[in-house]
């Protein structure tokens, strides 16, 4: 007698946002595959639809209200007493945050990036469906010119639109800048940068409308007025600096001395650019101006999040025809990036560590550098013998600047266990008098979060502190006025099993812990992937400067905090995860642009093959 085979029908849900990530779930310890990681989803209850049982399942497991969804794909699955059909849905439309069953840990994940998660093997098959679904849609929307709707982070309101280049358009302006880029070269580097002093002047002219668009990109007034000036800075800077970089040198060989050598310096042909959302404009001159003065031609790709700057900027470098016909920047997204990779001869990337990995696989597939300038979860240890009223100024700073939307913000904060009670009410008194820039622009100091997406991911690193026994002694809820602020927030009863430990913030948030021994303030700091920078607040520069250096870190503010943002001179690596390639700071932020060719001359004569007979073998 054979068993009755039940048919099942399960339904999985592959929430998805508008980054293009996708929610995995692994299963609660205790129940049956407990660690291994799937979409969230479950049975269809007899006499169910599947979206009804979508609805509910979304609602159950992970308490968000389902709206929208469409239909990816069934899969059969045959097992010897049940056959399981599988239907798979693409959530694109929901209300709420998810939150995770108990035990369970939720995980958002890009979906080039899923393959490398350890799925059951049983959605394997989704994996490959959705990437295919991503390629089609990202091939489709680069072949026609992507359309962008921008919000606006002070109102909230959609109000900006924009198209991306096609990829025709793409192709024929990487193809002009290619064919300008020689004679660009040959102007030598004080042609050039007669020709950046003309761009400044063109800058400076237009500083009302570049700076009214960074305004509306960003939210904020004095710091977009900061960048503004941060870019004349490195025009300045550069410009004194490239002249005395890369001099063609001579040597002779130790082995060989009739053989001499001269080094050239070979500029990439083109340099591609993608920058983020945080630092718009900085970020998109700070790697474009060097290049530009060692002999490249540059295509900058601001973010799709921060793209109105873009059109006055560009006016400026049209301004100036001969930098026009070298320099070309157009915002776009993931399919404009990518197609970028796809032709450039280097590529600078800043943005987050998930997307790095992918720009960093895509361009080792062609063989290029990638210089990455990625992520960060920068530490601040302060110690007992520290000023109080200057570590707690050092704090508040450098994690609320720009509403903690820096690489190298300030995102934990140890304090030494006998100061820290002092710190910490100091701290707070001080964070409470922080005000947002709302109702009037110009007021306050915390600007509202640029990106929507990542006032959830702040709020979702708060919720799961609070969950697990953390404290919020001042802000700690998002105000939502059409845009979103946080007040700053200072948390304690914190610990690194959660994610506001050890997951970037990009966020005025202040976890604070004690900590009894020096060693374990360096293990502290040193937990976790990234190593971007940190700082240490101490009695001395000399007390500080030793601690700072046992932090894996490439860089360490001593007695002040996230001080890389204004310190071009000095070179610095980015550590772990933060990144990757030569130093974007100091003189290797010009040198890398160029390849070293040696010219090696033969003062002698040749060597002839014969001289390498064997019989020449000395006996
Ligand atoms: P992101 O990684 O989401 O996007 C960065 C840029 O990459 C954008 O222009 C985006 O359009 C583009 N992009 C997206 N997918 C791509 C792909 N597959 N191929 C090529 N390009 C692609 O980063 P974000 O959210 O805009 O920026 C915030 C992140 O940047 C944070 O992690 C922050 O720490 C980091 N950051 C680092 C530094 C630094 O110097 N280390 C400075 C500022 C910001």
């Amino acid at each position: 007698m054979t068993a009755a085979v039940h048919r099942v029908r399960v339904v999985a849900a592959v929430l998805s946002r508008p980054s293009g990530e996708v929610l995995i779930a692994e299963r609660p310890v205790g129940k049956p595959l407990a660690g291994r990681w799937e979409f969230p989803g479950g049975k269809v209850i007899e006499g169910e639809s599947d979206t009804g049982a979508l609805r509910r399942e979304l609602a159950e497991e992970l308490g968000v209200e389902y709206e929208t969804g469409h239909h990816l794909m069934d899969l059969e699955h045959d097992y010897p007493d049940r056959s399981v059909t599988l239907s798979t849905w693409i959530v694109e439309r929901y209300h709420g945050e998810p939150r995770p069953l108990e035990g369970q840990r939720l995980k958002w994940v890009a979906r080039a990036a899923l393959s490398a998660e350890d799925l059951l093997e049983a959605d394997r098959p989704i994996v490959e469906a959705l990437q295919a679904v991503e390629a089609a849609a990202a091939g489709a929307a680069l072949a026609s010119g992507e359309p962008f709707s921008v919000r606006n982070p002070w109102t909230g309101a959609v109000d900006f639109q924009f198209r991306a280049l096609s990829l025709l358009e793409l192709e024929e302006r990487i193809a002009a800048l290619r064919a300008a880029q020689p004679r660009w070269r040959e102007l030598g580097v004080a042609g050039r940068i007669e020709i950046l002093a003309r761009w400044r002047a063109a800058l400076v002219a237009r500083k009302d409308e570049i700076l009214a668009a960074l305004c509306e990109d960003t939210g904020r007034q004095l710091i977009s007025a900061g960048e503004f000036q941060a870019v004349l800075g490195y025009i300045d800077r550069w410009s004194r600096m490239a002249p005395t970089l890369a001099q063609e040198e001579e040597g002779q060989s130790v082995a060989v001395p009739t053989l001499t050598y001269r080094s050239q310096y070979v500029p990439y042909a083109l340099v591609g650019i993608i920058s983020p959302w945080n630092f718009p404009l900085t970020l998109g001159c700070i790697d474009a101006i060097p290049a530009l003065l060692a002999g490249c031609a540059v295509f900058l790709k601001p973010s799709e999040i921060t793209p109105r700057f873009a059109e006055p900027l560009r006016r400026a470098v049209e301004d100036v025809p001969e930098l026009a016909a070298v320099f070309h920047l157009a915002p776009g997204g993931r399919a404009t990036g990518e197609a970028l990779i796809e032709r450039a001869d280097v590529v600078c990337f800043t943005g987050s560590v998930r997307t790095g990995r992918l720009v960093a696989e895509n361009a080792a597939r062609r063989f290029i550098p990638a210089f990455l300038e990625l992520g960060g979860k920068d530490p601040l240890i302060i110690t007992a013998s520290a000023d109080l009223e200057l570590a707690t100024d050092v704090a508040l700073r450098a994690s609320c600047l720009a509403t903690g939307q820096a690489c190298q913000s300030i995102e934990r904060i140890y304090v030494q266990a006998s100061c820290y009670d002092a710190f910490v009410a100091r701290l707070v008194e001080k964070a409470s008098q922080i005000d947002i820039n709302w109702p009037e622009r110009r007021r306050g100091i915390v600007g509202p979060f640029i990106f929507a997406s990542q006032a959830r991911i702040v709020a979702a690193q708060i919720a799961d502190a609070v969950a697990k026994g953390a404290r919020v002694l001042c802000g700690g809820s998002i105000e939502d006025h059409g845009g979103q602020w946080l007040r700053p927030t200072v948390l304690v009863d914190v610990h690194h099993g959660m994610t506001v430990m050890t997951d970037e913030t990009f966020g005025p948030v202040m976890p604070v812990m004690p900590w009894n021994t020096l060693e374990e303030a360096l293990a502290l700091a040193n937990d976790g992937i990234y190593g971007l920078s940190a700082g240490v607040v101490a009695g001395s520069l000399e007390e500080a400067e030793a601690i700072a250096r046992g932090i894996d870190a490439g860089a360490v503010s001593l007695n002040d905090g996230s001080l890389t943002a204004v310190m071009g001179e000095a070179e610095k690596h980015s550590f772990k995860a933060s990144g990757l390639g030569g130093s974007r700071m100091g003189a290797a932020g010009y040198t890398r642009f160029f390849r070293r060719k040696a010219l090696i001359r033969q003062t002698g004569r040749a060597t002839p093959l014969s001289a390498l007979a064997e019989s020449n073998l000395p006996s």
